[in-house]
């Protein structure tokens, strides 16, 4: 799974297809997008069009949470590989656990028949927590690859990514740049001053050196470009130790526990979805 990918949450689908093209041109072959985000089909348009073997591209795509449960994953698998345009997805994410609906173990074992299937070369979870995961790992026979979880300078999740690596679970970020708000911080543009590249870039480099896998989201060319221009210089351990002190445990999205039982603050199109 390439480290670095383009993130498409709330880009409109007008705007995708080219988004998609441009980071594919500047080297990314990884793109996270989700049935929510109602722009599969032009994630798809990229794909066909880009000129890229379908096995050198990775291609994740997320269960939106009104599909979970034994009977509707297939159709929604179905759903979005139709839109896509793929006969697979490289990584099939349950967007969010939803106790309270507690379906999410009855869902995963769906996941484990797709997986057997080939339709989802890998399968994940995203947003789980610790007891989410223990209990997945206790009623089923697979653990997931990847847990796609909110993950910024902000919001570093130590316990959790531990947790990961106990497992061998992937920590992916999301929100990786904090939505922008972790490009201001005196400590990022200081170190951007340094090391003579972007606050963006200090943080997504960061994001590489502790492991993380990172979907930063844009529609700007020059920052799509900007974002994965980060392997030519490397943070020092005392660059890391200033990183990782800026942890306020303060998210920029909802609590996972919450989600999908009341709005969640997150924004205005995930609480009409909820
Ligand atoms: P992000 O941290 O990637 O921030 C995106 C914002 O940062 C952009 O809107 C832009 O304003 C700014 N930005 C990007 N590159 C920049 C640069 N080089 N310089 C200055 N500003 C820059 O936040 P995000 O979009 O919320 O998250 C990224 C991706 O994570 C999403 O697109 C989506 O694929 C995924 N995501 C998943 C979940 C989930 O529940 N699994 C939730 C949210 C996001």
């Amino acid at each position: 799974m390439p480290q670095l990918g383009l993130g498409v949450f709330q880009v409109a689908e007008d705007e995708t297809t080219a988004a998609v093209l441009t980071a594919l041109a500047c080297g990314y072959r990884s793109i996270d997008t989700a049935a929510l985000y109602g722009n599969e089909a032009a994630v798809g348009a990229a794909i066909k069009t880009c000129g890229i073997l379908r096995e050198d591209l990775f291609v994740t795509t997320k269960l939106w949470n009104s599909d979970q449960g034994t009977d509707k994953v297939r159709p929604a698998v179905e759903r979005s590989l139709a839109k896509l345009g793929v006969d697979y997805v490289d990584l099939y994410l349950i967007h969010w656990p939803v106790p309270s609906t507690d379906r999410y173990v009855e869902t995963w074992q769906a996941f484990e028949r797709l997986s057997a299937e080939g339709l989802a070369r890998a399968i994940g979870v995203s947003n789980f927590t610790i007891p989410h995961l223990r209990r997945l790992m206790a009623e089923t026979s697979t653990v997931p690859s990847v847990n796609q979880i909110e993950l910024h300078p902000g919001f570093q999740q130590q316990d959790l990514r531990e947790f990961h690596a106990a497992h061998d679970i992937v920590t992916e970020a999301w929100s990786p740049l904090g939505q922008g708000a972790a490009l201001a911080h005196p400590v990022v543009r200081d170190l951007a001053q340094r090391h003579g590249k972007t606050p963006a870039q200090i943080v997504l480099r960061w994001h590489i050196d502790i492991g993380n896998v990172a979907i930063p989201k844009s529609v700007t060319p020059s920052r799509i470009s900007e974002n994965i221009d980060v392997f030519d210089f490397e943070l020092t351990t005392e660059d890391l130790r200033l990183l990782e002190a800026l942890d306020t445990g303060t998210r920029v999205g909802p609590d996972p526990e919450a989600v999908g039982t009341r709005p969640s603050g997150f924004s205005t199109r995930i609480d009409q979805t909820l």
